[in-house]
C-alpha cells in the first residue's frame, strides 16, 4: 500500500529506543524526514546513524520531555528547517508504578509532565501551522490500560484517560482543516524496557529468560507480546494519506487482549 507521506516531517518524541525508535524507523523507510528526541545525546546519535540509513533528513534534540526548553527547541529547531511538522507522534517514558497509596502528589505532578503535558504543549505549538497548511496527523501514545485500568499502574490508568479526552476533543477541532488525531494503544510490546521487566521476574523466580516471557505472555490470546515494529506498521499507516477519514479513535494493538466489544 502506498502511504503518500514520503518527504513529509514527522516529530517523534521519546524516540532512541522502543516504540519512538519503531515508529521513527518506520518513518524513515516511507521517506519521511524526522526530527527526533530523548534525553541521552548518544543514544540519540545511534538512533540518527540508523535512520539515515534510510537517506533522509534526521534533526535530534537531546532532552527531558519534562522542560519547557526541550519542546520549544523540537519546535524552534523543525520550523528553522523545514517551516512546519506534518506528523506528531507523541511518546514518552513510561509512568511510575504503583497503586494509589505507593504515589504522591509529585508523583502525579511528575508524570502529568512528562506524559501529558509534553503532548499538549507540543501540539499547541504545531497544530497552528498544520491547520493553517490543511494537512496534519496527530497521534498520541497511550496505553491498552485505557480500556482495562491495569493494578498496581494507577499513574498510567489516570494521565493517560486525561490524554484520551484531549486527543478526541480535538479531533473535533481540527477535522475540517485535514488534520487528524489519533491515539494508539499498545498492549504487553517486548521492548528493551520490557525486556528488562522480563530479565527481573525470571532472577525473582529462578527461572529461565524465556520461562518468564511465555508466563507473561499468559493472558495475551496470542501468547506472544508484540513487536515494537508491530506497533509502529499502525502508526505508519493513521500518519497516511490513506487514513485520511479515520479520527479521534483509539486504535489498541493487542494480540488480542482487551476485551471491549467496541
Ligand atoms: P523504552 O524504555 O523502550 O523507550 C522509552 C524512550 O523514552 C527512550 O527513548 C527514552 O530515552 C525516552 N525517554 C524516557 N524518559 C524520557 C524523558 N523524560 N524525556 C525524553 N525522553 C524520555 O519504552 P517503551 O516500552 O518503548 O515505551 C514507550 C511508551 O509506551 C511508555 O510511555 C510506555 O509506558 C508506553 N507503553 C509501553 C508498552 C510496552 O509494553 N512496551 C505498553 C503500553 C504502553
Amino acid at each position: 500500500m502506498e502511504l503518500g507521506i514520503k518527504g513529509k516531517v514527522a516529530v517523534v518524541t521519546a524516540a532512541s529506543k522502543g516504540i519512538g525508535f519503531a515508529v521513527a524507523e518506520e518513518f524513515a523507510k516511507e521517506g519521511v524526514n524526522l526530527v527526533i528526541n530523548s534525553r541521552s545525546k548518544e543514544n540519540l546519535e545511534k538512533a540518527k546513524e540508523k535512520l539515515e540509513k534510510c537517506d533522509v533528513e534526521v534533526l535530534t534534540v537531546a532532552g527531558d520531555l519534562r522542560n519547557e526548553e526541550t519542546l520549544k527547541e523540537i519546535f524552534n529547531i523543525t520550523v528553522k528547517k523545514f517551516g512546519k511538522a506534518d506528523i506528531l507522534f507523541l511518546n514518552a517514558g513510561g509512568p511510575k508504578p504503583g497503586g494509589f497509596f505507593d504515589v504522591n502528589s509529585e508523583d502525579w505532578e511528575d508524570s502529568f509532565k512528562l506524559n501529558f503535558l509534553s503532548a499538549q504543549k507540543l501540539t499547541y505549538l504545531f497544530a497552528p501551522k498544520m491547520k493553517e497548511s490543511g494537512w496534519g496527523r496527530i497521534i498520541f501514545l497511550t496505553s491498552i490500560s485505557v480500556r482495562n485500568p491495569i493494578p498496581n499502574l494507577i499513574l498510567s490508568n489516570g494521565i493517560r484517560m486525561a490524554i484520551t479526552g484531549m486527543m478526541k476533543t480535538l479531533s473535533r477541532e481540527l477535522a475540517s482543516f485535514g488534520v487528524t488525531v489519533n491515539a494508539v494503544a499498545p498492549g504487553y510490546t517486548l521492548t528493551d524496557r520490557v525486556k528488562q521487566l522480563v530479565e527481573d521476574t525470571a532472577k525473582r523466580e529462578g527461572i529461565s529468560f524465556d520461562e518468564a516471557l511465555k508466563k507473561s505472555s499468559e493472558k495475551i490470546p496470542m501468547k506472544r507480546m508484540g513487536k515494537p515494529e508491530e506497533i509502529a506498521a499502525v502508526v505508519a499507516f493513521l500518519a497516511s494519506e490513506r487514513a485520511a477519514f479515520l479520527t479521534g479513535q483509539t486504535i489498541v494493538v493487542d494480540g488480542g487482549q482487551d476485551m471491549t466489544s467496541i
